[in-house]
C-alpha cells in the first residue's frame, strides 16, 4: 500500500468496499417526528382563516415512505376557489395595494424569520409528506424558502430602481399552482415576489404534498398579514383548473408538467390574464475528455439522483466524450452501488421514497421501454422497503436519441448515457429535445464552458457544477419548458406591470 499512488489506494479502497456489498456500514440515524403536531384534518386557508370546505369534500394525504395516512386534507370546490378569489381581491384593494412597500416588506421579512425559526419543524414534515430526505429538506428546500422570502422582502421598497425609468404597478390577484417535489420551496418561490410587488394571491399545492403550505398558511397567520392577501386553497386539478378559469384572477403563475402547461395555456389565451409557465425538462450534462472526471460523477449523481430525480431541471441525459466514455460509465457504476436508498428520515440517507403510486407506475413503464429497446440498465443493488413506492437508481448505457429514455421525462432516478466525439456533436444532441430548462458542462478550460454554455438552449448553464440554487439567480425555461423567470430581478416581472 505504502508504495501505491493515493489515486489507486482510493480506487483499491473503492473495491474493497464493493465487496462489502458497496456500502458503509452507518448505524441509523433517523430524525425524530416529535416536533410536527399533525391535525386529523386540515380546512382551507381563506380569509385569514381556516374554514370548511362548501364541497364538504376531504381527502387523506399520505407517507409516501410507509403509505401510512398523515391526515385528511379539504378538496376545495369552485365555490371554495370563488371565495377565496374574492376575498384576496377585497384583501388587494382594501390594504394591499395601499400599503406603504416598507411596510410590506416588514411582513414578507416577518415570514422569512418564521419559516427560519421553524426550519426543523418544517423539514421533517416536507419529508414526511414528500419522501424526499431529510438531508435535503433540511439543507436546501427550507433554508432556500427563507432565503427567498428575504430576498424578495428586500425587493418591495426598492422597484422603482429595479427598473429605472418605469412605473411599475401590481397586476392584483396571483392564483399559483405548484407541484409536488418542492412544495414549500415552490410556495416561496410564487409567493414572496407576488406579495413583494404589492399582489395578493390564492395558491394551490399538490394534491400528494400539501402539508408545508398548509403549515405556512400558519406561519402567515401568526406574522398577522392582513386577510385574504395569502389564500392557500388544497385539492385536486379541477381545484387548479377552478383557479384558472376564475374571471377575478389576474395572473396565472404554473410549475408543473407541459401537458396541464397547455392545457393552462389555451385556457388563459384572450383572456388578458398575465401568464408564466415552469414546466419539464429532459436536461444535459456534458463532459469532455479535459473535465475533472471525480467531481463530474460526483456532479451527475447529483444531478439526477438528488430528491429521486424529481427535479425539473435533473441531469437526466448524459454525454460523455467518447475518450473518457469507459472511464466515466465505470465510475459511476461503482458510484451507484454506494448510495443509501431508504428511510428518508434517516440523516444518512441519500435517495428517499417516490412520491406517489402514480408516479412510480410512470417510472417503472419507462424504464421497462428502455429494456425493450435494447437499452442497458446498472442498478444499485439494495433491498428496497416493503412499504411505500421505492425505485432503485438506474444507469442505462446503449442509448440512442431515438430511445424514449432519451427523450421523454422520467421525473425519476434514472439516467441516460450517450456519447460523443466533438463538442458541436455534444451541443447538437443536448439541443435535439422539445424542452430547454437546464444543462451542465464539465470540463477544465473556462473558455470552453462559456463558448459551450452560449450555445445551449436552456435556461440555465451550470459549470463545473450541478443543481445550484439562490434567489438572486433567475430560473426558467426554453421550449416546451416554459416562459418567464422566478428569481432575481427578473423573477419580479411577471407580477408587475411597467407603466
Ligand atoms: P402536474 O400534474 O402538471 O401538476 C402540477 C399542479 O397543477 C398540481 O398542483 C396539480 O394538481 C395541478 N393541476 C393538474 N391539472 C390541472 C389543470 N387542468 N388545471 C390547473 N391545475 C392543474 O405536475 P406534477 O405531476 O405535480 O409535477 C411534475 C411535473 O412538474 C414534471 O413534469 C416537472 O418537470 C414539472 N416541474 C417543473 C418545474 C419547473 O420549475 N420548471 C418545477 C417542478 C416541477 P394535482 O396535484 O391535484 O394534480
Ligand atoms: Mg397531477
Amino acid at each position: 500500500m505504502a508504495t501505491e499512488k493515493p489515486a489507486a489506494r482510493l480506487e483499491l479502497v473503492n473495491e474493497r468496499m464493493l465487496q462489502f456489498g458497496g456500502k458503509w456500514q452507518y448505524a441509523s440515524a433517523p430524525e425524530s417526528t416529535e416536533p410536527v403536531k399533525l391535525e386529523k384534518k386540515y380546512n382551507l386557508f381563506i380569509n385569514g382563516k381556516f374554514v370548511a370546505p362548501k364541497s364538504g369534500r376531504y381527502y387523506p394525504t399520505i407517507n409516501p415512505a410507509t403509505e401510512e395516512t398523515l391526515a385528511e386534507v379539504a378538496d376545495a370546490s369552485d365555490t371554495d376557489v370563488d371565495l377565496a378569489v374574492r376575498s384576496a381581491r377585497q384583501a388587494y384593494e382594501k390594504y394591499w395595494r395601499k400599503l406603504k412597500p416598507s411596510e410590506r416588506a416588514k411582513y414578507i421579512f416577518r415570514i422569512a424569520r418564521m419559516i427560519q425559526e421553524r426550519a426543523r419543524e418544517l423539514s421533517i414534515l416536507e419529508t414526511m409528506n414528500g419522501g424526499k430526505p431529510i438531508r435535503m429538506s433540511r439543507d436546501d428546500d427550507i433554508p432556500l424558502a427563507a432565503a427567498h422570502f428575504f430576498y424578495y422582502a428586500g425587493w418591495a421598497d426598492k422597484l422603482e430602481y429595479a427598473f429605472p425609468g418605469r412605473n411599475p404597478q401590481s397586476l392584483g390577484v396571483a392564483g399559483q399552482i405548484i407541484p409536488w417535489n418542492f412544495p414549500l420551496l415552490m410556495a416561496a418561490w410564487k409567493i414572496a415576489p407576488a406579495l413583494a410587488c404589492g399582489n395578493t394571491v390564492v395558491l394551490k399545492p399538490s394534491e400528494t404534498t400539501p402539508l408545508t403550505a398548509l403549515e405556512l398558511a400558519r406561519i402567515v397567520q401568526d406574522a398577522d398579514l392582513p386577510p385574504g392577501v395569502v389564500n392557500i386553497v388544497t385539492g385536486f386539478g379541477a381545484t387548479g383548473a377552478a383557479i384558472v378559469n376564475h374571471p377575478n384572477v389576474n395572473k396565472v403563475a404554473f410549475t408543473g408538467s407541459t401537458e396541464v402547461g397547455k392545457i393552462i395555456q389555451r385556457a388563459v389565451a384572450g383572456t388578458g390574464k398575465k401568464l408564466t409557465l415552469e414546466l419539464g425538462g429532459k436536461s444535459a450534462n456534458i463532459i469532455f475528455n479535459d473535465a475533472a472526471i471525480d467531481q463530474a460523477v460526483e456532479g451527475i449523481i447529483n444531478g439526477i439522483f438528488y430528491n429521486q430525480g424529481h427535479v425539473c431541471c435533473a441531469g437526466s441525459r448524459l454525454f460523455v466524450q467518447e475518450g473518457v466514455a469507459e472511464k466515466v460509465i465505470r465510475k459511476l457504476n461503482d458510484r451507484i452501488q454506494t448510495l443509501r436508498v431508504g428511510d428518508p428520515l434517516d440523516k444518512n440517507t441519500d435517495v428517499g421514497a417516490i412520491n406517489s403510486k402514480m408516479q412510480l407506475d410512470k417510472i417503472t413503464e419507462l424504464v421497462k421501454a428502455g429494456k425493450d429497446e435494447g437499452c442497458v440498465p446498472h442498478q444499485t443493488r439494495c433491498t428496497l422497503p416493503k412499504k411505500g413506492f421505492w425505485f432503485a437508481p438506474t444507469v442505462f448505457t446503449n442509448v440512442a436519441m431515438s430511445n424514449r429514455i432519451a427523450q421523454e421525462e422520467i421525473f425519476g432516478p434514472v439516467l441516460s448515457v450517450l456519447t460523443f466525439r466533438t463538442p458541436e456533436e455534444a451541443v447538437e444532441k443536448a439541443n435535439n429535445t422539445p424542452y430547454g430548462l437546464a444543462a451542465g458542462v464539465w470540463s477544465d478550460k473556462g473558455a470552453k464552458l462559456f463558448k459551450i454554455a452560449n450555445k445551449l438552449r436552456a435556461g440555465v448553464v451550470w459549470g463545473n457544477t450541478y443543481n445550484q440554487f439562490d434567489p438572486t439567480s433567475p430560473f426558467g425555461g426554453y421550449k416546451e419548458s416554459g416562459f418567464g423567470r422566478e428569481g432575481g430581478v427578473q423573477g419580479l416581472l411577471p407580477y408587475l406591470s411597467l407603466e
